[in-house]
C-alpha cells in the first residue's frame, strides 16, 4: 500500500501531519490520529480477500499503517473466537463468545498486535532503538519483538509488576529500567527521554501508529461470526485505546461495506482500584479525574488514561456502560473462566469477565443477545495473583493401596491436604 492512503491527522483541529513519528498536534496538543482514503481502498479489498490470506493480523494489511513494500514474517494475531456456554449458564447469557488473546503471539497478550504494527513503522522512520513505558505486556512484545527484528529495546516499567512480566522482558535481552514510581510516572519520564533520544518509543511517539493494531481484534471479531457484529462488547480499558479501536474497526467495515450496519453496544471494564474511566461514566462525565492506582489488575494500572477522554465518548455513544471489580472479585473471575471454558487469563481478564457478570444483572446486556468477553492477557504471567488460593496435597506413595485410601478420603471429604494453609507473608 502506497503511504498516500493513510496520514496523521489531528483528531480535534484536523491539521494534517503526513506520515512522522509524532504524537500530539502541535497547535491544539490533541492526540494524532491515523486516517485513510477510503474510496481508494474500498475498490481493493473484500471479504474473500481477507479470508483467503494466512490467518494472521496482516490478512488486513489495507486497513493498518503499513509503509509501502512492507512484508512480515510473524505471525501474529488471528486468535481463537470461542462460544462460552459454560460460562455465559453461570453469568447469565446464551450467546456469548471469548475473543482468546490470552494466546496471541509471540508474547501471549493483545499487546503483541499493536507492537506489531508499531515496529513496522519504527523501520520506516529509521529509529535503531525502540522503547515503551509500560504495565507489563507492552513490555514483553516490543522486547520479543525488537529481538527478532534486530532492533535495540529500552523498557521502562514500575518497579512493582510481576515477576513473570519482568522476566519475560529481560530473557529477550532487552535494557530493562525499573522505576519507583507508578505508571503514569514512567510514562511521563518517557515523554522527556523521547524528545533528548531519536528513540521510537511506541506509546509515546509512535503511538497513533501502534493503536491501530488495536483494530484487528475488531476486524478478527467481525470475520469470526461470520461478517457480522455482535450486539454487545466488553473491553478491559488501561489508557483506553483498544475499546476506542474496535469500534473504529467496526465503523471502518461497516463504511467499507463489508459487514451490515449495526449499533454495537461498547462496555468497558476496570478494576475499581484504577477506575478513572468506569468512574466518570457513571458520574456521567467527560472529564476524566486521574487516579492513584492500587489494584491487583497491574495491566490496566493506568491513573491518568490518555485516551480516556474518547473511551468515555465512545461507549456512552453507543449506548453501552462500564462497570469496575474488586481485587477479589478479579480472582474469582478468573477461577471461573478457567473452571467453565479451560481459559486461563490474567487479572485483566478477570476485570473482563467480572465486569460482563456486573453488567448482566443490570440488564444492561440481555442474555439472547451476541455478546463479545475480550480477554486480553494470559494468566501464566500474574500467577502471583492466586497464592493461596489452593491447598497443596500430601504426596502419597506410588502404590495403589494410597491411591484407594485417598480417593476414600476425597470422596467422603476428609481434607487430604497439610493442614495448614501455606503461611502468608506478614506485611510490616
Ligand atoms: C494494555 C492492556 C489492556 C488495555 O489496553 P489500553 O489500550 O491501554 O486500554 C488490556 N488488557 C491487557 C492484558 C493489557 O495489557
Ligand atoms: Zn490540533
Amino acid at each position: 500500500m502506497s503511504t498516500s492512503q493513510y496520514h496523521l491527522r489531528c483528531r480535534e483541529c484536523g491539521k494534517i501531519f503526513g506520515n512522522q513519528p509524532r504524537s500530539l498536534c502541535e497547535d491544539c496538543f490533541s492526540p494524532l490520529e491515523v486516517t485513510y482514503d477510503y474510496d481508494s481502498i474500498r475498490p481493493l479489498v473484500s471479504r474473500e480477500l481477507f479470508a483467503s490470506r494466512a490467518p494472521n493480523l496482516w490478512r488486513y494489511r489495507e486497513l493498518l499503517p503499513l509503509p509501502e513494500g512492507f512484508r512480515s514474517s510473524l505471525p501474529t494475531g488471528y486468535t481463537p473466537l470461542l462460544k462460552a456456554p459454560q460460562l455465559g449458564l453461570k453469568i447469565g447469557s446464551s450467546n456469548l463468545y471469548v475473543k482468546n488473546d490470552a494466546v496471541c503471539l509471540p508474547t501471549l497478550s493483545f499487546k503483541d498486535r499493536v507492537v506489531a504494527v508499531a515496529l513496522a513503522n519504527a523501520r520506516e522512520f529509521g529509529f535503531d532503538t525502540v522503547a515503551c513505558s509500560s504495565t507489563g505486556n507492552l513490555a514483553n512484545a516490543v522486547a520479543a519483538q525488537a529481538a527478532r527484528e534486530g532492533f535495540k529495546a529500552w523498557i521502562f516499567i514500575p518497579s512493582d509488576l510481576e515477576p513473570a512480566k519482568v522476566l519475560g522482558t529481560q530473557i529477550f535481552g532487552a535494557q530493562l529500567v525499573r522505576i519507583n514510581g507508578n505508571y503514569d510516572q514512567v510514562n511521563r519520564l518517557c515523554s522527556q527521554i523521547a524528545d533528548e533520544h531519536r528513540w521510537g518509543f511506541v506509546n509515546v511517539n509512535l503511538r497513533p501508529y501502534y493503536a491501530e493494531g488495536s483494530k484487528t481484534v475488531g476486524f478478527e471479531i467481525a470475520e469470526q461470526l461470520g461478517w457480522r457484529l455482535p450486539d454487545n462488547i466488553v473491553v478491559p480499558m488501561a489508557g483506553g485505546s483498544l475499546i476506542t479501536k474496535i469500534k473504529k474497526a467496526f465503523d471502518e467495515l461497516t463504511q467499507l461495506g463489508l459487514v451490515e450496519p449495526k449499533l454495537v453496544k461498547f462496555f468497558g471494564a476496570q478494576a475499581t482500584g484504577c477506575s478513572p474511566i468506569s468512574t466518570a461514566i457513571k458520574q456521567y462525565s467527560n472529564e476524566i479525574e486521574p487516579q492513584r492506582p492500587a489494584t491487583i489488575a497491574r495491566s490496566l494500572a493506568i491513573g491518568n488514561p490518555a485516551d480516556g477522554h474518547y473511551a468515555v465518548k465512545a461507549i456512552t455513544a453507543s449506548g453501552g456502560w462500564s462497570e469496575d471489580v474488586s481485587d477479589a472479585e478479579v480472582v474469582n473471575s478468573i477461577k471461573l473462566l478457567a473452571e467453565s471454558e479451560g481459559i486461563f487469563t490474567e487479572t485483566a481478564g478477570g476485570v473482563t469477565v467480572g465486569s460482563a457478570s456486573k453488567l448482566i444483572r443490570q440488564d444492561r446486556i440481555l442474555p439472547e443477545e451476541t455478546t463479545v468477553l475480550c480477554i486480553t492477557g494470559n494468566g501464566l504471567k500474574t500467577t502471583d495473583v492466586l497464592a493461596g488460593q489452593y491447598e497443596v496435597e500430601v504426596p502419597i506413595a506410588p502404590k495403589l493401596r494410597e491411591f484407594e485410601v485417598l480417593l476414600e478420603n476425597k470422596l467422603s471429604g476428609v481434607p487430604t491436604f497439610a493442614g495448614e494453609r501455606p503461611a502468608l507473608t506478614v506485611e510490616v
